[in-house]
């Protein structure tokens, strides 16, 4: 039977998975979230396919958390070949995948889905991503860096382990529920057993979201990384005011946004480096393009995409 050509239309939801009607190219890849209005992984993914003259489409879905296990179940049955998962999904995903990489069981987040012969696959790219934005945005390698990472969520914890499997020099976890920041920091021990002493501040902690502890902290610290939602919203101001940050830091707020964020703006007001989201956005996907193909991603059609 031919194909309907139609054009892909900005958002689908769990009803048109339902009623699926093929196009021309097929919607094979997507990102599931909610909300999911603002994701550039669309852009990104389609200049891919494009590029590589693969005939498939990437949508995105606005599904809500009681509809994903549905609509995973569809995914599996219309033969799509992956997915990107998005907040909320990215935890309670994990529950509902056939098989999963080691570090999503380690970090309980996924954000790749890959279906192969009917099984969903999860994985994690974003501690890979980061790295990779990272050296990119600053020169620089984890395992040279003393790091404060804020936050303990998915995004938080899939830093975090990347720091760790890196050796980096010191990590320092700050989360607003001080115990979630502390299980993080207990979870990457092993990582931080071994001969690196840096002298008298300790290699691994979990500290306070407070001033006092943010000051001291700045001052042991080469690198800063924004992975909570804080910066997300209109009026947010920046998780770590300026006159706590220092010339010396590298700030990375993992929010990303064509406008600067918050901290960002605060960072480079005290005259240090810094940079957002985006290229880890970047990497993250050029990431799941290879898990999903096998093959090597178009990264510069896919910055072109989304700059
Ligand atoms: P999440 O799982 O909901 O975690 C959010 C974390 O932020 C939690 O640990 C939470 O602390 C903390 N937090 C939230 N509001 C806070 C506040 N006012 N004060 C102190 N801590 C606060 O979210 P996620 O999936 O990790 O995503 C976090 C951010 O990462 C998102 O904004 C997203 O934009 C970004 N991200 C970017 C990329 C990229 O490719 N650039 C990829 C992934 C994620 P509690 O434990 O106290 O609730």
């Amino acid at each position: 039977m031919k194909r309907k050509r139609s054009a892909v239309k900005e958002v689908y939801t769990l009803v048109d998975l339902q009623n699926w009607r093929e196009l021309d190219p097929p919607i094979r890849l997507g990102v599931f979230g909610d909300p999911v209005e603002h994701s550039l992984s669309p852009q990104m993914q389609n200049a891919a396919l494009k590029r590589c003259q693969i005939d498939m489409q990437y949508a995105r879905f606005h599904i809500l958390p009681n509809e994903l296990r549905d609509a995973l179940e569809l995914i599996r049955k219309l033969e799509f070949l992956g997915l990107n998962l998005t907040i909320p999904h990215k935890i309670v995903a994990v529950e509902l995948m056939d098989a999963a990489d080691e570090n999503v069981k380690r970090i309980g987040a996924a954000n790749v889905v890959k279906v192969d012969a009917g099984k969903l696959h999860g994985s994690n790219t974003d501690g890979r991503g980061f790295v990779r934005a990272v050296r990119e945005e600053f020169s620089v390698d984890l395992r040279d860096l003393r790091i404060l990472v804020l936050g303990a969520g998915g995004a938080a914890r899939a830093i975090a382990l990347q720091c760790a499997k890196e050796n980096c020099e010191r990590l320092v976890i700050a989360n607003g529920t001080f115990e979630k920041g502390q299980k993080l920091a207990d979870s990457l021990r092993s990582f931080f057993e071994g001969p690196k002493v840096f002298g008298p501040v300790p290699r691994l902690q979990a500290i306070p979201w407070e001033e006092k502890a943010f000051r001291f902290q700045v001052g042991n610290v080469d690198l800063v990384v924004n992975a909570t939602p804080i910066g997300l919203n209109r009026g947010d101001v920046s998780p770590i005011p300026t006159r706590l940050l220092a010339p010396h830091v590298m700030v990375y707020d993992t929010i990303y946004s064509d406008k600067r964020t918050p901290l960002v703006g605060a960072a480079i007001e005290a005259g240090a480096r810094a940079a957002n989201g985006l290229s880890m956005l970047l990497h993250q996907g050029a990431l799941a393009f290879e898990i999903w193909f096998q093959r090597e991603a178009p990264l510069e059609a896919m910055r072109a995409a989304i700059r």
